[in-house]
């Protein structure tokens, strides 16, 4: 701990391998990048990627009509998706997905299940558009074969904690590989931050928001935190709910799949036009009203399906399906699963239809040298629920195209330093660690985690106005000056889960700050003291850097080279999630 062990050099060093690391890694090598890749779980096989698994994808296909694509991500966004963007998606989100098809062909994977010898596509939620079925955890195989067959050098269970600089641009990484404990120096000209979103959800605990923090405290432009948040989930998701929870509004009902209750109705003829219109949320109150009425329990019914979708959800959601049989004993294709409840709760969770470290249409940040793609990025397409497939299809895009970008900011550069490891960025990484170790009578960090859970969840009720979004901010600041100083780390475990709570903090500060100064409702966040989308107002992006330690706010204007703005203050908010 006392010194670095390892000094490690490249071209390029890419932290996170998930969809959009792993794409963007590939795209790198293809243009005969030196690449490191250095990832916090296993290779290819850690946060939300993996967790998401077999999913929709939305990719823009030549026979689509692109001017419907565009009206889709602009009003779905409430006017926020970069319009320089979606044109870019029209061109080029077809490429990647074909590139992508390759590489599993290449490893002997299907990557994208098909119809009739067609992509399959599917409607799914409340997107007007088809999405295209995607088995995510073929794509990790591929991509973990591939890479290690290439030439690129590879890091697992090693937790990157800052980013290096000088003179305003990027120089390398420091982290620490939180099995071993030892140090790592990476030094390369151009660094992609693939490091995915932050999430107060104990159920993914890999992404944790190093991404957002590193690069802020680095000075780089931020933006569209305050996107909102939140996202709706059933309190039991990981139960045989996890089936149910996406049957209705998602890829398993897009497949013909049914929620019954006792009687054997589908609860869709129970269901008012309004629930029907608000996908998953109108789906679980139809569900709560149905027990409340004595119908219940609801069942899970996939039985009746025809055997090539039964086959295609059985490797999309294979988890899920295996756990059906765990838990309950029960073959989910066979048999129908009851549901016993559905508790509804809000949970904030920073994916990528809300904010991140800016990017430009080539990827790259306002630190030079450093790009951003996936979830690390703020995305610039996007829909107001994830589950309409644009957040994948964005770490497709932005990580499948950047390898280009990479290639010539690196032609024009040399490796312009040595970080010497006495340098005073990794000294001071260092002492932080050491301080983790040796503190004692402390605070482990799993109780921190739950404290700041505790000050960001509910969301609705800590996120709707500004009193309440100020108390919550209090608290936020209260835990930073005087609870995570606190924290004690055993182990390196623990010393792990320190270092994730420190951001998480930062980044819970970046997401309420940023809610508070847009004074209208818009995207995820909905005020009850500003009922209204106001386009008059507050038709801009809001971002942030850090200047001289504190945070500078910001806007710009959003783009309508394609789509023109209306300026108006009638859109009441609705729910949407
Ligand atoms: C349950 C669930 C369901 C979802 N459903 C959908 C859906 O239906 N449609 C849709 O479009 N999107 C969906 N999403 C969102 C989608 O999964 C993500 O937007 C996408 O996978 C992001 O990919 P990424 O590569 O940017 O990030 P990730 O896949 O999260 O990868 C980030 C990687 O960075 C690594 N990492 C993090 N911090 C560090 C560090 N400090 N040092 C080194 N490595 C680090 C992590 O270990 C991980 O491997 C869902 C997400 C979840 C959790």
């Amino acid at each position: 701990m006392d010194e670095i062990k390892h000094v490690v050099t490249g071209d390029v060093l890419i932290i996170g391998s998930g969809l959009a690391g792993s794409m963007a890694a590939i795209s790198c090598l293809e243009y005969g990048q030196k690449v490191i890749v250095v990832n916090k779980g296993k290779m290819c096989w850690s946060g939300s990627t993996a967790v998401c698994g077999g999913n929709d994808i939305a990719v823009c296909f030549p026979e689509d009509d692109s001017a419907l694509w565009l009206k889709a991500f602009v009003e779905s966004s409430d006017y926020t998706a970069d319009q320089n963007w979606i044109e870019i998606f029209l061109k080029e989100s077809y490429t990647q997905l074909l590139k992508l098809e390759t590489l599993g062909e290449k490893h002997g994977l299907e990557i994208f299940p098909k119809q009739n010898g067609a992509f399959w596509r599917i409607n799914r939620a409340i997107n007007p558009f088809r999405t295209v079925l995607c088995n995510l955890y073929s794509a990790l195989e591929a991509f973990s074969k591939e890479l290690k067959v290439s030439n690129a050098v590879l890091y697992e269970r090693i937790m990157i904690t800052k980013l290096l600089e000088e003179g305003g641009k990027i120089t390398g990484a420091i982290g620490i590989h939180y099995r071993t404990g030892e140090v790592y120096l990476f030094q390369a000209k151009a660094v992609v931050l693939a490091t995915g979103c932050c999430t107060y959800k104990a159920d993914l605990f890999d992404v944790c928001g190093e991404g957002y923090t590193m690069a802020y405290e680095i000075g780089a432009k931020m933006m569209s935190f305050d996107r909102g948040g939140a996202i709706m989930r059933p309190k039991d998701v990981m139960r045989g709910g996890l089936l149910c929870s996406s049957a209705s509004s998602s890829m398993a009902n897009a497949l013909g799949s049914k929620l019954v209750n006792r009687e054997g109705v589908d609860i869709k003829e129970h269901m008012t036009e309004e629930e029907k219109k608000l996908g998953r949320v109108g789906q679980d109150r139809a569900i709560q009203r149905e027990i409340e009425q004595g119908r219940g329990p609801i069942y899970e019914d996939f039985i009746n399906l025809p055997d090539n979708v039964k086959t295609v959800l059985s490797q999309l959601r294979c988890a899920a399906v295996k756990r059906v049989q765990l838990e309950y004993g029960k073959n989910p294709f066979t048999e129908t699963i009851p549901m016993e409840h559905i508790e509804q709760t809000i949970t904030p969770d920073q994916s990528n239809r809300m904010g991140g470290v800016w990017i430009d249409c080539t990827g790259q940040t306002s630190i030079e040298g450093l790009f951003a793609v996936g979830d690390a990025s703020c995305p610039k397409i996007s829909f107001q629920h994830p589950y309409n497939g644009s957040d994948l299809g964005w770490a497709l895009l932005s990580g499948g195209r950047v390898g280009k970008y990479v290639a010539q900011y690196c032609a024009d550069m040399t490796m312009n330093s040595q970080n010497d490891l006495n340098d005073i960025q990794v000294r001071q990484e260092l002492a932080r660690y050491r301080a983790l170790l040796e503190k004692k009578d402390g605070v482990k960090p799993d109780e921190l985690k739950e404290m700041l859970i505790q000050i960001m969840i509910p969301y609705d009720i800590h996120h709707c106005n500004e009193k309440a979004m100020v108390q919550c901010l209090d608290k936020i600041y209260n835990f930073i000056q005087q609870d995570l100083p606190r924290a004690e780390a055993e182990n390196l475990h623990e010393l792990r889960e320190a270092l994730e709570v420190y951001s998480m903090a930062h980044v819970a500060v970046m997401i309420v700050s940023s809610e508070l100064y847009r004074k209208e409702s818009r995207v995820g966040v909905r005020r009850e003291d500003y009922p209204f989308m106001d386009n008059l107002h507050w038709k801009k992006w809001i971002g942030f850097v850090k200047h001289e330690n504190q945070m500078c706010f910001f806007t710009e204007s959003i783009p309508e080279n394609l789509y023109e703005i209306p300026d108006e203050v009638n859109t009441p908010f609705v729910t949407r999630l």
